[in-house]
């Protein structure tokens, strides 16, 4: 009998349970994966204290970390995967003899939806040999931008993150290159018209990190009012509920690809879960248990 887990606050809508119980019933495992609700530090330390330890006495064998334990799990661990150490987030924790390893799927299951959409269909966002072409935008400056900027500049592309709150994406960049975590040059524009405007003809690619367009607020959406798309760039949101946000909505009516966050999150899943078990994870059962949202 195998247990998981997933450690946040809040966890009302996770899908990580749907996506672990699949995985685990498709390979026929006996187990569970349950969610364990616990608020920030300092007051969850006692909580923070009993899953850690059952962490390192096998009661329980793996668990998730999400918003907001991604960066506060890191001093409850003895060693860290040099992406989790890059990113300086964890989201997935697992035993390695007798030591706690904190290791981040974010990153490598944005890598491996991106690369899978962009053979099935997403041609058109496909760098172009030409220098300054092989350009992305990340719309959005916290915890899920981080990963996927760092993941885009470890697969060479060059990267532009657009805030809201410019120091806030200077302050990202600085702490990324403080760790050595990025090979070129992030630079930082304001998520606005004028400024993303100016570098639209540059962008293949466009990813939404920031929650907007996320149910309930289904008509929200980060792209400024009023500015074209960018020609032939792949539009990727994080967002999977719903499945078509408004951004996505109004990228594909412009002729553009999309796609949601379902395969990324599929595939951090499929990767814990498989940093856990030592099994290839089942992702067509995985996704398919996440598909009707
Ligand atoms: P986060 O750390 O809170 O960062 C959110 C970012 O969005 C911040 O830079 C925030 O700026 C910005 N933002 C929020 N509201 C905005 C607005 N109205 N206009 C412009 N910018 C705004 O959250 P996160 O962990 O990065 O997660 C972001 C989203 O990605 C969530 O919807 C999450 O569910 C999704 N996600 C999906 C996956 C997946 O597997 N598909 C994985 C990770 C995350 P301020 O700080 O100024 O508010």
């Amino acid at each position: 009998m195998v247990h998981f887990g997933l450690i946040g606050y809040p966890l009302g809508h996770s899908l990580s349970p749907r996506l672990h119980t699949a995985a685990l019933q498709e390979l026929k495992l006996e187990g569970d994966y349950e969610l364990f609700p616990v608020s920030p530090l300092p007051e969850s330390a006692r909580s923070f204290g009993e899953l850690f330890e059952r962490l390192r006495s096998g009661r329980l064998n793996g668990l998730n970390v999400t918003i907001p334990h991604k960066q506060s799990v890191i001093a409850w661990l003895d060693e860290l995967t040099p992406v989790a150490r890059s990113v300086g987030a964890v989201n997935t924790i697992f035993r390695k003899q007798e030591r706690l390893v904190g290791d981040n799927t974010d990153v490598p299951g944005f890598i491996a939806d991106l690369k899978e959409v962009m053979e099935h269909g997403g041609r058109s966002a496909e760098p172009d040999p030409k220098p300054c072409t092989f350009h992305a935008l990340v719309l959005g400056a916290g915890g899920a931008a981080r990963a996927v900027s760092f993941a885009l500049d470890y697969i060479g592309w060059s990267v532009t993150m657009a805030a809201r709150r410019l120091e806030q994406a200077e302050e990202l960049v600085k702490s990324m290159k403080l760790v050595n975590a990025i090979n070129q040059e992030i630079t930082v524009v304001m998520l606005n018209q004028s400024s993303i405007g100016d570098i639209k003809s540059e962008i293949r690619l466009v990813v939404n990190t920031t929650p907007l367009g996320m149910a309930p607020n289904v008509d929200a959406n980060p792209w400024p009012n009023g500015l074209t798309f960018p020609q032939r760039a792949l539009v990727y949101d994080l967002v999977y509920n719903p499945p078509e946000t408004a951004l996505l909505r109004a990228a594909k009516a412009a002729g553009l690809y999309t796609t949601n966050g379902l395969g990324m999150l599929v595939e951090q899943a499929a990767l814990s879960f498989e940093r856990w078990t030592g099994q290839p994870a089942p992702r067509q059962a995985m996704r398919k248990a996440v598909t009707v949202i």
